[in-house]
């Protein structure tokens, strides 16, 4: 069949076509008259012929339909979802559109272009994070500990210690008090386990619409410590030409182990089963933690830290594909350390997800220097923290990108997803 639709006074029934999708002849009626049918074979070139003078002139419908395709193919264009929910489409729309026209206009010593999890600029670190979770309340944590910890653990994973937030609040009408009242609770508490305070902030008020309730942005600056010299002094000893004032992204070379600092896939699972309401054997809770003071503790005490980044939105997979991009050098994981909870890994499997993908807030992955990840290991794991980290993997200059050898013996190449696939989780 080749068309559906056609004018009443002439109305195209049906085509047959012949082994290579040729029409060899067509069926049509005349009238209203349904007794009326008329087969008709003709030559090829009059059929296309045919087919192309009623797709242009006598059913004006196909002319429609063409153009609301056309109408379609140009919302593709517009921001989805996608968009925000890191992976490859995220990360183009932030390089082809937000780098191309706000990035290199700055002098700072990490900026915005090198896509780190935070900014160096005079030597301080600085952060923003907007959260638009949904919905507000999740099992294990809320949009204001989610908001808190993000930006904490930005600025963490630099290797500085962050002293001062500011929060922007857009809050909509209707929104009761008591759930705003339970948000910046536990905003507070979150930020005496960080040690760190809100010192400014903004509050709008929009009208009821699609907030879910309310949004968040949350600012924060960072500063070196001693934990951080001593850090860096710590890799140098092990690599001479480190030169770096900063644990960055771009520091990870072939040798480095990976180190995870804990279990994956709780946060999106958690956020998943609010949205969808969904019932798992025990209850997933998400991971929201701020990391800042175990990350100064483990810079300090054992050292060898050359990268972090906290495997948040597209998850595991693409924070280790950053890595690899950035720096060129290949990671190879390996599926049997890869700590994952076990009701996280049935509910992914039941789902069709892959807690490799799925984002986590409460968690750091950790590039060090070979001679001390089993010293940075053992620190993590007397934490509560970092009690389920393990030492995952390492870089290599035997292949790019990153790939898992599984636990039946193969290798897996794990691609930088699309993103992630638990919408709107932070
Ligand atoms: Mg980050």
């Amino acid at each position: 069949m080749w068309w559906t639709s056609s004018p009443p006074h002439v109305q195209y029934l049906s085509s047959v076509t012949d082994e290579r999708g040729w029409p060899r002849s067509i069926r049509f009626k005349k009238g209203r008259d349904t007794s009326f049918q008329q087969e008709v074979q003709l030559p090829k070139r009059l059929i296309i012929l045919f087919c192309f003078v009623r797709c242009i002139y006598v059913s004006p419908h196909s002319l429609k339909f063409t153009l609301r395709r056309g109408r379609m193919s140009s919302k593709k264009d517009a921001i989805t979802m996608l968009h925000g929910a890191g992976g490859t489409v995220m990360h183009n729309l932030v390089k082809d559109y937000i780098v191309k026209y706000l990035g290199g206009y700055s002098n700072a010593e990490v900026p915005l272009e090198a896509l780190d999890d935070a900014a160096v600029v005079g030597d301080v670190v600085f952060k923003s994070d907007s959260h638009a979770v949904k919905p507000i309340f999740f099992p294990g944590g809320d949009i204001g500990r989610l908001a808190v910890s993000g930006t904490v653990n930005d600025i963490a994973a630099l290797g500085a210690e962050p002293y001062a937030l500011a929060c922007g609040l857009i809050l909509e009408e209707g929104l009761a008090l008591s759930d705003l009242e339970k948000i910046l609770a536990s905003m507070q508490s979150t930020c005496r386990e960080a040690g760190v305070g809100v010192v400014t902030g903004d509050t709008k008020v929009v009208e009821k619409g699609s907030l879910g309730g309310c949004v968040m942005n949350m600012s924060g600056i960072g500063r070196r410590t001693a934990a951080l010299e001593s850090n860096l002094k710590v890799v140098k000893q092990h690599r001479s030409s480190f030169a770096a004032r900063w644990v960055l992204d771009a520091n990870l070379r072939a040798g480095d182990k990976v180190i995870l600092s804990g279990t994956i896939g709780d946060h999106g699972l958690a956020v998943l089963s609010a949205q969808q309401g969904l019932k798992f054997g025990s209850e997933i809770k998400s991971d929201v933690k701020p990391l800042n003071r175990m990350i100064q503790r483990m810079l300090g005490e054992a050292g060898g830290v050359v990268a972090m980044k906290d495997p948040t939105r597209g998850g595991l997979a693409d924070a280790l594909n950053e890595w690899s991009e950035k720096t060129k050098v290949g990671i190879l994981i390996h599926e049997e350390k890869v700590p994952v909870r076990e009701d996280v890994q049935t509910a992914c499997e039941m789902l069709g997800l892959d807690p490799l993908e799925v984002g986590n807030e409460g968690k750091m992955i950790i590039g060090t220097v070979p001679a001390k990840a089993q010293q940075v290991l053992n620190f993590l794991k007397q934490t509560s923290e970092g009690k389920n980290a393990e030492i995952i993997g390492e870089a290599t200059s035997q292949f790019k990108g990153v790939a898992m050898q599984t636990l039946v013996g193969g290798k897996r190449i794990i691609a930088r997803p699309v993103g992630d696939p638990v919408p709107r989780i932070c």
